[in-house]
This record gives C-alpha cells, sequence and structure tokens, in this order.
C-alpha cells in the first residue's frame, strides 16, 4: 500500500546528498511503439551479439506497470565514474578500476529509497529496464550517436540506476529534444576503431568493449585484435571523444579508484596473472565478469601492451 506524494525536490536533494551527479524524475507509461520496434529490429539483427539477456523480458521491459505492478514514478539517478585526475590501470575501462557498480550503486539506491520514504524497487543494469530511455525521459540528457546516454557538459561516463516508485510525484521531469543534440558532431564514430558505431546505431559484434568482456567466444575476431592496443578489458575511446566529457567537480568516489595493487602491475605481472593473483585482484570487481579465462585471453590477445 502506497503513502503520500513523493517531493521531486526533495528527492533530488537527497540524490545529490548521496552523491548522484543527476536525478530526474518520469512518468512510467508504455515506451512508445518506435522505440519497442527500433529495439527488437537490434535484437533481430543479431547485433546484440550473445547478449542473450537483452532479447528476453521485452513485455517487461516496454511495460513498466508489468515489472512494477501499480508504478506511479520512475526515479533516474546518474553515478560518476569518471576518474578526474586520479591514476587508472589502462589495460581496463574507466568504469571497472575500482568496486563492482552493482554493489555501489544496489547500496546508494536503497539508501535513497530509504531517505525519500519511497516504495518501491531498486534497479541497477540487472533488469528488463530501458535505462537510457528513462534517464532521457527523466531529463538527465539525451542519447547520443555511440548509443549511451549524453549528459550536457558531463558526458557519459556515468553509471545509471532507477527507483521504480509506487507513489506519485508532486512533479516530473521533461525529456530533452528527442532530436539528438548531436548535431553535426561525429567524434565517437570517428573514434572508434572497429566502425561499431553508425547512423543506424550499435553493433555490439564490432565493440570492443564487448568482445573483450560478454563475448564468450575462446578467440576473438582476427580483424578486432590489432585495435586492443593497451585495453585488455573494455574501451573507453568513443566516450573520451565526446566534447560533452568533463571531469564532475569533486574528488571521484573512492569506491571507483584503482587500488595501488592495480596500479602497480606492469606488462610482466598481467602476462603471468595466476587464477590466484586474479581473484585477490578482483574480488570486489566488475572484471569478474570476463572471469579468468577471458581475461587471460584478452591479455594474450593484446600483447603485452599494457602500460605502455
Ligand atoms: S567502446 Fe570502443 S569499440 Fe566499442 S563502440 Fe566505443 S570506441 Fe567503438
Ligand atoms: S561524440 Fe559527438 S556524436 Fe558522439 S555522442 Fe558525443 S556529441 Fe554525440
Amino acid at each position: 500500500m502506497s503513502s503520500g506524494l513523493l517531493n521531486s525536490e526533495a528527492v533530488k536533494a537527497q540524490a545529490h546528498r548521496l552523491g548522484f551527479s543527476a536525478c530526474g524524475l518520469a512518468r512510467p507509461h508504455d515506451v512508445p511503439t518506435e522505440w519497442a520496434v527500433r529495439y527488437e529490429q537490434w535484437i533481430s539483427e543479431g547485433r546484440h551479439g550473445q547478449m542473450s539477456y537483452l532479447q528476453n523480458h521485452c513485455d517487461l521491459r516496454f511495460h513498466p506497470s508489468l515489472l512494477v505492478p501499480g508504478v506511479q514514478t520512475i526515479v533516474s539517478v546518474a553515478l560518476s565514474y569518471h576518474p578526474g585526475g586520479e591514476p587508472t590501470q589502462p589495460g581496463l575501462a574507466w568504469y571497472a578500476q575500482g568496486e563492482d557498480y552493482h554493489t555501489v550503486m544496489r547500496r546508494l539506491l536503497h539508501q535513497l529509497m530509504e531517505a525519500i520514504g519511497g516504495e518501491g524497487r531498486c534497479f541497477v543494469d540487472t533488469a528488463p529496464v530501458l535505462e537510457k530511455y528513462w534517464a532521457w525521459q527523466a531529463g538527465l540528457g539525451f542519447i547520443g550517436r555511440h548509443t549511451q546516454l549524453v549528459i550536457p557538459r558531463q558526458g557519459s561516463a556515468f553509471f545509471l540506476g532507477e527507483l521504480f516508485c509506487t507513489q506519485q510525484a508532486d512533479a516530473y521531469d521533461t525529456p530533452l529534444n528527442e532530436t539528438s543534440p548531436c548535431g553535426s558532431c561525429r567524434r565517437c564514430i570517428d573514434a572508434c576503431p572497429t566502425g561499431a558505431i553508425s547512423e543506424d546505431g550499435m553493433d555490439a559484434r564490432r565493440c570492443l568493449s564487448y568482445l573483450t568482456i560478454e563475448s564468450r567466444q575462446e578467440e576473438m575476431p582476427a580483424w578486432a585484435t590489432p585495435h586492443l592496443r593497451e585495453c585488455f578489458y573494455g574501451c573507453d575511446r568513443c566516450l573520451r571523444a565526446c566534447p560533452h566529457l568533463h571531469a564532475p567537480s569533486g574528488a571521484p568516489r573512492q569506491e571507483f579508484r584503482a587500488s595501488p595493487e592495480l596500479l602497480g602491475m606492469t606488462p610482466r605481472d598481467w602476462q603471468h596473472l595466476t587464477p590466484e593473483q586474479y581473484d585477490t585482484l578482483f574480488r570486489e570487481s566488475a572484471v569478474r565478469r570476463a572471469r579468468y579465462e577471458g581475461l587471460k585471453r584478452n591479455i594474450r590477445l593484446n600483447g603485452g601492451k599494457t602500460n605502455t
């Protein structure tokens, strides 16, 4: 049984107090047909690669009231992982330098839900939620040519999370223009070494982030490996090319900083990484998604160019 109205300004104030860079409130609705058709076409063309979870539960994905019956408000939040001036391990994407974002985001979402007296459910990247769509609907930013959410003058180095609340809010945010504010910019397309981004969107099968993290093939396509350069887990090149990218004011979150042990890894260390070292370095890390065997494959293909 839900009670009371959510106060929009109070929700945003609590989100900022907890360290979120952006927060907005969207009124739940069925996802428009053109979005659903575009998504299903993307799936039917196989551009999601082996990420089969993206093709499941589309009814819940397109109808939030099926996912959370009685949902009245979707609170969308963005949490920065921009490292600012802090050192990073260049073999890993920025988002994977520190603690697993699922753990951090889930903890913060629960704190936010409690602080605002919300009732409902918290989601972080593990449920059929069109999170970029809802972030756009909640006024956080726009979806750029690289298909990530872009927060104007801040960029895309953000984790997204959602509260699906069964209370109404006193005010809802409005989306930025649907037509992409990217304008004539094509920097992310030009920066992508494998042609994964086009005017038609993203082909995950050509994306180094997908190939180094999600793909379970024992080998990588031969055309991809010369583009790995120093990276062996993820790829930030489109994200870093975006003119909107700026470090947020204030220090990066402690949880997302690289440990001294990770920063101290040399190319030789990576080449000889043992399962025990892997467990120690990545105990609480999103890097576990690639598993030890996957990471070793990437390091082998990367040819020891880490830390160059
Ligand atoms: S992450 Fe890298 S490979 Fe993937 S789309 Fe961006 S630039 Fe291209
Ligand atoms: S790099 Fe340019 S085209 Fe790509 S998302 Fe950013 S603004 Fe849009």
